[in-house]
């Protein structure tokens, strides 16, 4: 059987970076982290293309655009992609590429590492073995590959920030493991769609994390600047009320100005349901709000990027958010 050919595509991040004055910076190109990890040429044929040489803190969504477009433009020379990322916002790039790049057939891998390649003790390549392990294989679609673990670029989140186990799928299970050089793939996504890329985002999305106590102001001064706020609220979901005001007044007056509002929780697991409590409910029927359920706030905010890249019409912006796209919503309770 011919080799697969698989497309190496380096971005910068902690698995590419040395030690400089001020602390690790990305130097190492894509064809310099794959001279490390010689064996790969045991598993596939590699070309590589360098992006950019970023720490992943300064990644922005036109990034996510510029590695779809090379992705799309070497669509068809390609049976696989490997994106080395740092792991800072790799999670928010999964996510970003998988509304820009939909039902694609063919695997689409992020990875990267906590310790650089160059160090003695360092994740880097086995996480790029696995990776490419996991791009040569017949799994399809956008996927994070982590520590062993093959996560959907929908659930990914950086829930450790030293070790080597960084990443978890969040309110979805693992869809396999790499184990010795093999791919245990525990579930089988169907995905009979045509594959089709995307290329406009509107990065003006807001993100609050509430805390007891917040200003009602802080949700004025976002929906002042952005097409879209996101809050992540407490529990199931629900905003508070003091008696010198409420986040429902600022709220209203960002959706009469025609802006998104979703709501969602900041507990990790198990996602919202703003039914259950009056703070949530009261706002839920008296607004035109959305609400994330068991999406991660990562999939929330790449897919208002995408969605408002589209259309700012309401009923079509939340017709498309309520559409699950690789996975990333189940529940609609
Ligand atoms: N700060 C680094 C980055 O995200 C961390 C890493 O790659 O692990 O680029």
């Amino acid at each position: 059987m011919e080799r697969k050919r698989i497309l190496l595509i380096g971005t910068g991040g902690t698995i590419a970076s040395e030690m400089g004055d001020n602390g690790l910076k990305p130097e190492l190109t894509s064809s310099q982290l794959l001279k490390y990890v010689p064996d790969i040429s045991g598993i596939c044929a590699v070309d590589c293309l360098q992006l950019f040489s970023l720490d992943s803190t300064n990644i922005r969504p036109e990034h996510w655009l510029r590695i779809a477009k090379a992705i799309q433009e070497c669509y068809g020379q390609y049976d696989g992609f490997v994106v080395s990322h740092g792991t800072d916002t790799m999670a928010y790039t999964a996510a970003g590429l998988s509304y820009l790049v939909q039902n694609s057939q063919k695997p689409i891998v992020l990875t990267g590492a906590q310790k650089p390649i160059g160090y003695e003790t360092t994740d880097s390549k086995q996480n790029l073995r696995d990776a490419f392990t996991v791009a040569a294989s017949d799994m399809s679609g956008v996927l994070l590959v982590f520590n062993g673990k093959v996560i959907m670029g929908t659930r990914a989140r950086k829930t450790r920030s030293k070790s080597f186990e960084a990443f978890s799928s969040i309110n979805y299970p693992i869809i396999g493991m790499v184990q010795d050089g093999r791919v245990i793939q525990y579930i089988r996504p169907k995905n009979c769609l045509p594959t089709r890329f995307y290329e406009a985002l509107d990065p003006k999305v807001s993100l609050l994390k509430l805390a007891p106590g917040i200003d009602c102001g802080a949700a004025e001064y976002f929906l002042g600047r952005s097409s879209a706020l996101i809050i992540e609220s407490f529990g199931v979901g629900g905003l508070p009320v003091y008696e010198t005001g409420s986040f429902y007044e600022a709220i209203k007056r960002g959706l009469d100005a025609g802006k998104t509002v979703v709501l969602t929780t900041q507990v990790e697991n198990e996602g919202s349901d703003l039914s259950v409590y009056h703070v949530g409910n009261s706002i839920k029927q008296n607004l035109p709000i959305l609400e994330a359920y068991d999406m991660t706030t990562e999939a929330v905010i790449a897919k208002l990027m995408w969605i408002l890249g589209q259309t700012t019409e309401r009923v079509q912006v939340a017709e498309l958010f309520y559409t699950p796209i690789a996975w990333d919503i189940l529940s609609l309770f």
